[in-house]
């Protein structure tokens, strides 16, 4: 079963071409990495996805329902960006309880979600800390803890260990790969790193100048003849 489906997906700027017409069929569960030079459309994928850029042609279907005719808030999607965006004004609690605040969730509910979510990180006793106390690591697993709070079906990352150091790249990487298990959840990723695309992956998708240049498996990619 797919999770999203592109049918003939393009997206122009003016004269300039992001993404060529694309189809692509991410499944349920699955830990799809978008690998792939700068300004080869990795962003433009993601963010069609998450309804954030219209495509020019085509449609995209989440769970088989064209994904424009679904309120942004029930599309069931989750993203984690490279420069994190919490807010610096709010402490971790309610950065995390943010989208269930927007959802109208009531209090109790909030708060047992919101230490779940801290729970999974790695976060737990964090609660009053403010994002600017907290190193890019531990920012990022709060990142990842609002996305994940909602129990959203779809998962994406744009770059989110993009800031980190090598250490806490290799760190995270672990921990992305044990919560995707753990959850079960349909996850795009996007990348510029190989490595890490290989190492997270059950397919990568490979992307140059707006194309899909391979897809596979990281076996099927790289070490077949
Ligand atoms: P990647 O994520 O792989 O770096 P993008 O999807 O961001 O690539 O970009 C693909 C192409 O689309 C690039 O040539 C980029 O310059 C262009 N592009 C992206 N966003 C815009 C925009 N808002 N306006 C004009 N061109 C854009
Ligand atoms: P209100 O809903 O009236 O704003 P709350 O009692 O829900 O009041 O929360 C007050 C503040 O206390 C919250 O903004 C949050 O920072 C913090 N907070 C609430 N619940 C928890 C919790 N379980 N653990 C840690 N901090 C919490």
């Amino acid at each position: 079963k797919d999770a999203i489906s592109f049918e003939g997906v393009a997206k122009a700027y003016g004269d300039s071409t992001a993404l060529h017409t694309t189809n692509l069929a991410v499944r349920e569960g699955e830990f799809l990495s978008l690998l792939g030079p700068s300004g080869s459309g990795k962003s433009t994928i993601l963010n069609i996805i998450a309804g954030a850029v219209a495509p020019t042609s085509g449609r995209v279907l989440l769970d088989g329902k064209d994904v424009s005719t679904v309120p942004p808030r029930e599309r069931g999607l989750g993203m984690v960006f490279q420069n994190y965006a919490l807010l610096p004004h709010l402490n971790v609690f309610d950065n995390v309880a943010f989208p269930l605040r927007i959802r109208g969730l009531g209090k109790d509910e909030i708060a047992t979600r919101v230490r779940g979510a801290l729970e999974r990180v790695g976060l737990t006793g964090y609660e009053r800390r403010r994002p600017r106390e907290m190193s890019g690591g531990q920012q990022q697993r709060v990142g990842i803890a609002r996305c994940i709070v909602y129990s959203p079906s779809v998962i994406l990352m744009d770059e989110p260990l993009g800031a980190l150091d090598k250490k806490l790249r290799d760190q995270l990487q672990g921990e992305i790969k044990r919560l995707h298990k753990d959850l079960g959840t349909t996850l795009v990723y996007v990348t510029h790193d190989q490595e890490e695309a290989l190492n997270l992956s059950d397919r990568v998708c490979l992307m140059n100048g707006g194309r899909i240049a391979q897809i596979g498996t990281p076996d099927e990619l790289y070490f077949e003849p």
